[in-house]
């Protein structure tokens, strides 16, 4: 049973750290000029309303995409100019007060002769992806993302990349990303493999052992394959604690204190540009000094 809705979290400080990442990845695939294929196996409803009740209960977009779109006006002549592309696709979206979730994005920046796969699995989001998505060109499938990736790959145009974006609703999330992620890159090696994950600090063990496994698997596949893990956190680890001091200690649930991405094969200049806005981003959310980078090579 799904219950995850991304309506409630769209342009949250993930998704400006994800969305980065993604734009970073389509700008190198599509410096050759040359054809890819690209699967997003957690694609979600692709557009998102500022004004939705579900963003205004957990305010999240406006303390994200909205306070970043607004320091980065009343400051552009500090925004670093590798930030132009996400943000530019952005304002769009935002005159008509939404964000763009993953598959919107994805499609904006498809080059020529391209690929696009897209699936989710929850019947009313892909409902609504479909009439998004209606006149791009994407090939949507309702169906689970991790199946559908191991189903379609290799694909018939071998450059390209993976976006997996999971809610991790259920534990399984993470062995199947683990699963999913090493057996793609056997057999579909020179792929970059994109995989989003949360900062919790229940989580951390598993969180951890998901990405030991797959590192493990990729390096002894080939020791020299490069991968990238990039965690940004917007708050500390037990700032669920402190909020609650005056009543009783640790009681609330710890909450997401950031996430990360993780990339097999990432392309060249990602860290650059991940190092070069984040620091940006960090200082417009009022979390500065959170981006840590950890090449797990
Ligand atoms: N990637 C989207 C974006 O960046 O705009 C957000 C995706 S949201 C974090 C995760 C989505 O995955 C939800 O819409 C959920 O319904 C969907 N989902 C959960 N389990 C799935 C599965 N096994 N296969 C495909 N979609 C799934």
């Amino acid at each position: 049973m799904l219950s995850y809705l991304h309506e409630f979290h769209a342009g949250n400080h993930a998704d400006i750290l994800k969305h980065l990442a993604l734009v970073f990845i389509f700008e190198h695939l599509n410096e050759k000029g040359k054809p890819y294929t690209f699967f997003d196996t957690h694609a979600g409803a692709g557009l998102y309303r500022f004004d939705d009740e579900r963003a205004l209960k957990t305010g999240e977009s406006m303390r994200g995409i909205q306070r970043l779109l607004d320091y980065a006006s009343r400051f552009s002549d500090d925004v670093p100019s590798e930030m132009q592309g996400y943000l530019s696709l952005v304002k769009k979206y935002a005159a008509d007060g939404m964000y763009p979730g993953s598959p919107v994005i994805e499609s904006d920046l498809l080059g020529n002769g391209s690929v696009l796969v897209a699936s989710e699995l929850h019947s009313a989001e892909f409902d609504v992806l479909q009439k998004i998505m209606r006149g791009r060109a994407v090939q949507l499938h309702h169906r689970n993302g991790w199946e559908m990736l191991r189903a379609l790959t290799p694909p018939a145009i071998k450059r390209g990349a993976v976006l997996c974006d999971p809610s991790y609703e259920e534990k399984q999330d993470y062995t199947d990303a683990a699963k999913t992620l090493c057996d793609v890159h056997k057999k579909w090696p020179a792929a970059t493999l994109a995989l989003w994950y949360p900062l919790l600090s229940y989580r951390n063990d598993i969180i951890q052992g998901m990405k030991d496994t797959i590192k493990q698997f990729v390096l002894g596949m080939n020791a020299h394959t490069e991968i990238l893990d990039v965690p940004f956190c917007v708050d500390t680890e037990d700032s669920h604690i402190e909020t609650t001091l005056d009543k009783s200690i640790g009681s609330a649930k710890p909450r997401l204190y950031g996430s990360g991405m993780f990339v097999v094969n990432p392309p060249w200049k990602l860290e650059e540009k991940l190092r070069r806005v984040l620091p940006f981003v960090a200082k417009a959310l009022g979390c500065e000094g959170c981006a840590r980078f950890s090449d797990s090579r």
